[in-house]
């Protein structure tokens, strides 16, 4: 029997980057990853903040695209906020985990595509793991020191409570389809450099749309819809109605060639209350939260919580220290951002009002650029108070309007 020191279950961002960290201090590593290629699960959108390349040492090879330009469209308006110096990247997502399996393949560790954890037994003190090879379903087992769940929000190892079906003051369930498309030069400069989000019941009630840029003439686009299977508002459509209609009014193509769909369903654990460990198991990325529950940006975060659980389990494996102050670590990280966005996400989600996501926009307008991306981007405190300080006078504004209208006689000729 094969043994580890430690055998991480799920190659996304966040098992990739702790194998890569773990690979590289010499530690005996195995990655295993269920599907058989990146191709074949290459569901995230990859947008991010600039920073993310130095912050993760990444490899300007990884990057779609650049952006220099944020452009938010609601049911009745479009505003755009623009610089000359990139602001932001999309990645590419199968490239991000290719790069990342690739590291810890040449540090001397193995990674094992199309390979699943199945599950996991507990000798006379081993930890026997047992794994499944998806090309001939032969199960084998091996031993490990520390047992990883980075399996995202499956949380298969760990075996958090949280689905789709929690009931919702448990969980925030939020739900993406994209399409990867071809399209003519002309439409794609009109996309090129830019993150462009639609708001609003026009575009996808209880949710939002995007269209980033990939590399040349490539575009993603996509809707993602929170408690997608609850009907705050009425909404009829399908989620691939809305993203028809997306392609339709924005890239105005007929016959698009679309070059990859996919989708996924991410369950976010409200306060993050997931299981973090349980004695030599430790849980990262998804699994444990780690995703933003109001924009559901994750890749930067699941990185982040990789590079944590690495350095813990580093000390355990060396000193045999417990790895009891990784959920803490964790918990004073994210924090109260995380909590303040679970309450922003039932306040804008759960009370969509599509006169006030109109009236977000113009005041979204009263912020320059960075400090708009240090709100959607940092969850930066000076700019959600600069926001919402507009966003109520604003409110209040339409609110005397509206008493004026009604108080003002209308003239007769
Ligand atoms: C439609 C959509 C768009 C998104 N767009 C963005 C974006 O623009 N920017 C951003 O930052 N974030 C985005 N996210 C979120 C982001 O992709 C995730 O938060 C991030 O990928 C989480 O990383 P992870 O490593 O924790 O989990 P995952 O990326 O989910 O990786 C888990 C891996 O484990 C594997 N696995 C599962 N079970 C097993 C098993 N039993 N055995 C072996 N392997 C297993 C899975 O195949 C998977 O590869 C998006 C999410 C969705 C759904």
């Amino acid at each position: 029997m094969d043994s580890f020191d430690v055998v991480i279950a799920g190659a996304g961002p966040a098992g990739g980057q702790a194998a890569r960290l773990l690979s590289k201090k010499g530690f005996k590593t195995l990655l295993l990853e269920k599907a058989p290629s990146f191709s074949s699960n290459d569901f995230s959108s990859g947008g991010a903040p600039l920073e993310i390349l130095d912050d993760f040492n990444l490899p300007h090879t990884l990057v779609g695209a650049y952006c220099n330009t944020i452009k938010i469209s609601s049911s009745h308006d479009t505003h755009c906020w623009q610089t000359d110096m990139p602001l932001a990247v999309v990645l590419n997502f199968k490239k991000l985990r290719t790069f990342l399996a690739d590291e810890t393949k040449k540090q001397g560790a193995s990674v094992y595509m199309g390979c699943s954890y199945q599950g996991h037994d507990i000798q006379n003190g081993h930890t026997l793991v047992h794994l499944k090879q998806s090309r001939n379903s032969v199960i084998e087992t091996v031993e490990a020191k520390v047992l990883m769940d980075a399996t995202g929000s499956d949380r298969r190892v760990l075996k958090g409570r949280a689905s789709p079906k929690t009931p919702s003051n448990n969980v925030i369930v939020g739900r993406g389809i994209e399409y990867l498309v071809e399209v003519p030069e002309s439409v794609y400069h009109t996309y090129a450099n830019a993150l462009s989000f639609y708001i609003g019941a026009k575009w996808m009630p209880q949710g939002y749309a995007w269209i980033f840029p990939m590399e040349a003439y490539r575009l993603k686009i996509g809707v993602g819809r929170n408690y997608p299977d609850e009907q705050v508002v009425p909404h009829e459509k399908s989620m691939g109605f809305y993203l028809d209609q997306l392609i339709r009014e924005c890239l105005k193509i007929e016959n698009l060639s679309i070059l990859d769909k996919h989708g996924k369903t991410i369950v976010y654990t409200r306060h993050q209350r997931d299981p973090y460990l349980d004695q030599n198991i430790i849980a990262v990325g998804d699994a444990v939260s780690t995703v933003n529950p109001f924009t559901f940006e994750g890749i930067r975060h699941a990185l982040k919580s990789g590079e944590f659980a690495a350095r813990h389990v580093q000390t355990f494996l060396e000193t045999g220290q417990q790895m009891n102050r990784y959920p803490s670590q964790i918990r004073s990280y994210f924090g109260i951002k995380w909590v303040i966005s679970e309450l922003l996400t039932d306040k804008i989600y759960r009370e969509p009002d599509d006169e006030k996501m109109n009236t977000m926009l113009r005041a979204f307008k009263y912020l320059s650029l960075s400090a708009l991306k240090s709100l959607v981007f940092d969850y930066s405190f000076k700019s959600a108070i600069q926001f919402y300080a507009a966003y109520h006078f604003l409110l209040v504004r339409r609110f005397f309007g509206q008493i004026w209208k009604r108080h003002t006689p209308i003239k007769t000729q």
